[in-house]
């Protein structure tokens, strides 16, 4: 099974990105990378910056500062509605799926992008094939769905695009532990196809679980990075994140 398009080699840079709300700093020069087939997490209390890192990276607040690439395209002045066509799918914070809408109808909203072909039928096969549940309920309304099955929803719909990169804000939020697992399983399901990912998260060991490098942000600053497997044993990210 192939639900993603990452069969071309390409590196996501972000260089010195900044953010501002007014005379606010909320983001503070921050870059990392994310390399092709890598799953990358940026992990962070309340408020560090995640979200508004990622929503700067989409295009979806202004970037007061720094530059996107991602392999040899500069895609730092590209609009947010033209990151999908540059391979770069993003399952937004609460999800965020149309609840009059039946669960097909959205999944199909997700290939707007594309020109509608035998290949949209296909693909929404394969994200059927990857969540089952979402088969059984193709006919009911998106928002008849549990907290869990319209997280894999958004993620599906965002997989409709087949994108390189999948870009996920908090997918673990307002879930309940035993969901939390099933987010999991997704996601190492698509890392092991070899699509890259970022994950900005508020749950550490959840990230730790699925990333091969983490991002630390505190006050809008990457405060920490390495790999999970080093990061996940740092006494300070044990106490601070996970509580040990
Ligand atoms: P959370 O996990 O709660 O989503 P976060 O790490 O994603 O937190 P951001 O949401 O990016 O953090 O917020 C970073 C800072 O920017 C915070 O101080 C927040 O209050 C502020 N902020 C976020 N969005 C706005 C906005 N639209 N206008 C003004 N300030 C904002």
């Amino acid at each position: 099974m192939k639900v993603s398009g990452a069969d071309t080699a390409q590196t996501l840079s972000v260089e010195e990105l900044s953010v501002h709300y007014g005379g606010v700093c909320a983001v503070s020069s921050i870059g990392f990378t994310v390399e092709p087939g890598r799953s990358v997490g940026i992990i962070g209390a309340n408020g560090a910056g995640k979200t508004s890192t990622l929503r700067a990276l989409m295009g979806l607040v202004p970037r007061s500062g720094g530059r996107i690439r991602l392999g040899e395209r500069d895609l730092s002045k590209v609009k947010a509605r033209d990151m999908v066509r540059h391979g770069i799918g993003y399952v937004p914070e609460g999800r965020h799926v149309f609840p009059g809408l039946s669960v097909e109808k959205n999944l199909l909203l997700g290939a707007y992008s594309r020109a509608w072909d035998k290949d949209t039928h296909q693909q929404l096969d394969e994200i059927y094939a990857m969540f089952p549940v979402l088969k059984e309920m193709r006919e009911r309304l998106a928002g008849a769905l549990s907290g869990g099955q319209q997280q894999m929803l958004a993620i599906g719909r965002a997989l409709m695009t087949r994108p390189r990169l999948l870009v996920l804000d908090e997918p673990s939020m307002g879930l309940s532990p035993k969901l939390v697992g099933t987010i999991l399983d997704v996601l190492l399901k698509l890392r092991e196809e070899g699509l890259s990912l970022l994950l900005v998260e508020q749950n550490a060991k959840l990230t730790f679980g699925v990333t091969s490098h983490c991002i630390v942000m505190e006050n809008g600053e990457v405060a920490m990075s390495g790999t999970s497997a080093v990061l996940s044993h740092d006494p300070r990210v044990r106490e601070v994140y996970l509580g040990l």
